[in-house]
């Protein structure tokens, strides 16, 4: 049950910067222990971004195994504190049921992203301690006598002895992406991974795809960086004038940056088998095994043989293929055909930047901070949650969930030592 023990208008005991997934969530948690809170969110709304997540539908955690990079380590202890059933619990008490979807991906019961920042911000709203300040943008942090000065672009001042910093990263800056603080809270005493777009289009050479833009279609794409395959993702495949986009492209991204950066040749490769309806159309990164059993010209030939030999060359691919690809094949001879719809190859030549990223890899090193509290080791006083740490998440409700984890655990923390007499 919530506890309002403090009036209205006290002094912050903890600011809390970033009004989005993390924020808003350690905010509850100081909401229902009755400590007064302050949130400070530079945009003119908080939550904003949440409702733009999965599609609008807010892919907001997932109850499979973790899968994580960066500091995936961390992650996956600070996991082990407050995991996906103890956030599901969380979002029950705010009285968001959920429903699982394949891949244990899990999504608000009214099937709307809208709902999950209501019911957070309608928790805050009805709370006499956390107050929520929009339109305030955090330029500095210090340390000062007695905890943190907090100091925003238009002048205000703020101090409080516990600080929870839930800024975020640079991906989506139209959605309040913003990676302006990594630099203030690494000055406080922590190391810095710079970040990178993760999760974000490929773009790749556009001869062998000219004509497809638009085209969405299920597919195994699979990544070769110098030569060998590096990783595969299977889903849907969305053709664009610059490349390949979509969820499993997007799986890929973080690998082609890197591979790129290192000077490597990287190639995509696409599978049309699971349109073909030569293997289940999936929607996940694939394991190596996978890769091994994936890629199909064999096959692909067998059916492309058995439909001339049936239908003749005419109405061979109609009904197969979409007219845009079938428009591709037609005039190739068959086994050209099998190799172009099993290993259609592409070279990428970039990944799209922060304007199109959902996440950002890199951020705060965790080496500088607790896994069960997300409180700094260095700074004692100071948390830092969500995607400003090093992690990121794969696709289905990961990063989501390390936010909400982050923020939870630190609100909690924050809370107890509020109680704590001075
Ligand atoms: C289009 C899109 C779809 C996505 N879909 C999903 C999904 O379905 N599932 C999933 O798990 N993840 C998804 N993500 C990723 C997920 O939204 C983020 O990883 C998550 O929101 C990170 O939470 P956070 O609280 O750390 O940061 P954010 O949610 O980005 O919140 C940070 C907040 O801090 C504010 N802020 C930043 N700098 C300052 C400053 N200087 N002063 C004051 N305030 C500041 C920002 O305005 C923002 O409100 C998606 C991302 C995008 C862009």
């Amino acid at each position: 049950m919530p506890t309002t023990r403090r009036p209205s208008g006290s002094k912050p005991e903890v600011i809390i910067i970033g009004g989005g997934a993390s924020g808003l969530a350690a905010a509850c948690v100081l909401a229902d222990a009755g400590v007064p809170a302050l949130v400070l969110e530079k945009e003119e709304k908080a939550g904003r971004k949440l409702l733009a997540t999965g599609n609008g539908r807010c892919n907001l955690l997932n109850f499979g195994p973790p899968v994580y990079f960066g500091d995936a380590a961390f992650a996956r202890q600070a996991l082990s504190h407050c995991g996906a059933a103890e956030v599901a619990a969380f979002f029950a008490g705010l009285g968001l049921g959920l429903r699982e979807e394949e891949g244990g991906r899990a999504y608000p019961l009214p099937n709307q992203a809208a709902a999950v920042a209501d019911s957070l911000l309608a928790r805050l709203q009805e709370s006499p301690s956390v107050k929520i300040r929009t339109g305030a943008r955090v330029t500095d942090v210090r340390r000062a006598e007695g905890g943190f000065l907090v100091e925003t672009a238009d002048g205000g001042r703020y101090s409080a002895p516990r600080l929870i910093a839930a800024p975020g990263g640079p991906a989506a800056p139209r959605l309040g992406g913003s990676g302006e603080l990594l630099g203030v809270l690494a000055r406080l005493g922590h190391g810095l991974v710079p970040p990178r777009p993760a999760l974000c289009p490929l773009e790749t050479e556009t001869a062998a795809i000219r004509g497809l833009s638009g085209l969405r279609a299920p597919a195994w794409l699979t990544l070769f960086i110098g030569g060998e395959p590096a990783c595969a993702a299977a889903g849907e495949a969305l053709f664009t004038d610059y490349g390949v986009s979509g969820v499993c492209a997007m799986q890929l991204a973080r690998d082609a940056g890197r591979g790129l950066q290192d000077g490597r040749e990287v190639i995509l490769s696409v599978d049309f088998s699971p349109l073909c309806g030569l293997a289940p159309p999936l929607m996940r990164r694939l394991s190596p095994s996978e890769l091994r059993a994936g890629p199909a010209r064999r096959e692909m030939l067998g059916l492309l043989e058995a439909r001339f030999a049936r239908l003749g060359p005419g109405r061979a691919y109609t009904g197969l293929l979409p007219r845009a690809l079938a428009n591709k094949v037609r005039s190739l001879p068959l086994p050209e055909a099998a190799e172009w719809l099993s290993g259609l190859r592409l070279r990428v030549t970039g990944v799209k930047g922060f304007d199109q990223a959902q996440v950002a890899a890199g951020g705060l090193s965790c080496a500088g901070f607790d896994p069960e509290t997300f409180q700094s080791r260095s700074v004692p006083g100071l948390y830092v949650t969500g995607e400003a740490l090093n992690v990121d998440g794969d696709t289905g409700g990961f990063n989501l969930l390390f936010a909400w984890a982050g923020g939870i655990l630190a609100g909690r923390h924050a809370a107890g030592e509020a109680e704590r007499p001075s």
